[in-house]
């Protein structure tokens, strides 16, 4: 789980977290004393924040979703639901805006219904936010591998997600239906960027988002990538509210940078998602080819294994028969085997058959040549477009590599050697072949050649061994 959402936090993220923190107070201590300075207005603005924050959320509502899917850790469909509920609360207080999509506002809103959307919406994702920390408990009990018995497998999970979101719909129904008395005295009506402070509306939501830190704090300790994130997202929100608070006016430098930071809050989760996939997916890939080389390959000696040469020693028939080219066949066997292993034992005969298949893999020049374990202490050496002469040459050069590896064998004054036996089948054309019958023919002709390198082998093994020795006649 290393890396993960929910695996520990490495040096590096902790770090990076950390700047990021570190560059939200260094804003935040910057922007306060020059909040109230004013800056020449972009209508544009607030509607494009709240249409990001609205994107933003609803994507990490959906991704923690997904998680929470996957892994059924509460946690997390909690944190989807802190993110749910601020899409809805900001896509309620955009469309109840004065001004923006009509001049008091969509929805029947009234004078200060956008202004308590945005007190809901800031007060509401860090109260989820300690929600989720409140169920957290189940998740530090899989993070000790006890995963089966913490995980939530009711039957309403979606409702950690859809609850809050319904949650954020009633109140915006409510400040609605009832005309509540403007959360704080604005010099412009509906003001969100209004003097909070004179209330204590926007000091308790401030206090809120340190609450929900020090819960962060005190329940995860900063060991989960997903701690570090949230308090990263939650520092973000707490810069939001404290400058909004600072800042009396619409278009002052504190309204402009607190929207940049309502931003922040859902945009760096969904960072930290997409970039989780990316790494699982970068994983996955190295799973996959890993998967893919120990399939094919022999663990003992790392040349391919029997069933690589099965497929592959079929094809490479087929392919030489359908270019008309040549393909020579190496079986080689080392010689004496059971004395050595008699001798030194199975552990020393292991290391000496990884030395020889290494030799044997040295000696393979071309692209489409290989070597392969056929079983035992024997090994194929496959040669496609190899005429017999040049396949009688290679096995020699690869009997004598053996040789010069010069490994200690339980004969008087010994080495380990090897003998081969060489068979190479003549150039025949199946393009005329109907489909089944090319199969067939392939299959024959690889069972020949196989039949026939065997052959050879038994041959030198018979001549004294040590020793390489070609088929009689080229087959076909
Ligand atoms: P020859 O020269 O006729 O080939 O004699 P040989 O002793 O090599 O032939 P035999 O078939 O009698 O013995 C093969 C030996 O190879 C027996 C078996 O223990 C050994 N062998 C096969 N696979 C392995 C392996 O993976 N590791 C080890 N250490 N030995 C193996
Ligand atoms: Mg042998
Ligand atoms: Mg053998």
């Amino acid at each position: 789980m290393d890396g993960l959402l929910i695996g520990p936090a490495t040096r590096r993220q902790a770090i990076a977290a950390g700047l990021c923190a570190l560059a939200i107070l260094l804003t935040l201590a910057l922007a306060a004393p020059r909040a109230r300075d004013a800056l020449p207005p972009v209508a544009p603005f607030m509607p494009m924040c709240a249409l990001t924050v609205f994107t933003t959320s609803g994507i990490a509502a959906f991704l923690l979703g997904g998680r929470f899917a996957a892994t059924r850790l509460p946690m997390l469909g909690a944190l989807g639901g802190a993110y749910a509920f601020t899409a809805i609360a900001v896509a309620l207080q955009l469309l109840m805006f004065p001004g923006v999509f009509t001049r008091t506002g969509l929805l029947g809103a009234g004078p200060h219904s956008a202004a308590w959307m945005w007190v809901f919406w800031h007060a509401g994702f860090p109260a989820f936010v300690i929600v989720a920390e409140i169920v957290r408990s189940r998740a530090q009990a899989v993070e000790s591998s006890m995963a089966a018995a913490s995980t939530y497998n009711g039957p309403r999970g979606w409702l950690l997600i859809a609850g809050p979101a319904a949650l954020a719909a009633l109140l915006g129904g409510l400040v609605i239906a009832v005309d509540f008395a403007q959360p704080w005295p604005a010099p412009h009506a509906a003001e969100p960027g209004a003097p909070l402070a004179v209330h204590g509306v926007g000091v308790g939501i401030g206090l809120m988002n340190l609450a929900a830190i020090a819960v962060v704090l005190l329940k995860g300790r900063l060991r989960l990538v997903l701690d570090l994130w949230i308090v990263v997202a939650l520092l973000a929100s707490f810069v939001d509210v404290a400058l909004n608070t600072l800042s009396v006016e619409r278009f002052t430098l504190g309204w402009y940078v607190a929207r940049v930071f309502s931003m922040f809050a859902p945009g760096v989760l969904v960072c930290v998602l997409v970039w989780e996939v990316t790494a699982l997916y970068r994983r996955l890939a190295e799973e996959h080819a890993s998967l893919v080389h120990s399939s094919a390959h022999d663990a003992l000696t790392r040349v391919y294994n029997r069933s690589y040469f099965d497929e592959q020693f079929r094809r490479v028939v087929d392919q030489a028969a359908r270019a008309g080219q040549p393909l020579s066949l190496v079986m080689i066997d080392v010689d004496h085997f059971k004395q050595y292993n008699d001798a030194y034992g199975h552990l020393h005969g292991d290391a000496c058959l990884g030395a020889v298949a290494g030799a044997l893999a040295g000696t393979l020049r071309r692209p489409g040549d290989f070597v392969a374990r056929y079983g035992g202490e024997e090994f194929a050496l496959v040669l496609p477009d190899t005429n017999a002469d040049e396949a009688g040459a290679l096995a020699e050069r690869a009997r004598a590599a053996v040789a010069r590896l010069a490994i200690a064998a339980p004969r008087a004054g010994g080495h380990v050697t090897v003998s081969a036996g060489c068979a190479t089948s003549a150039p025949v054309h199946l393009q005329s072949h109907a489909n089944g019958q090319a199969k067939a023919s392939t299959n024959a002709s690889a069972l020949a050649l196989i039949e026939a390198a065997d052959a050879a082998l038994y041959a030198a093994k018979r001549a004294g061994r040590n020793r390489i020795a070609r088929a009689d006649a080229s087959l076909a």
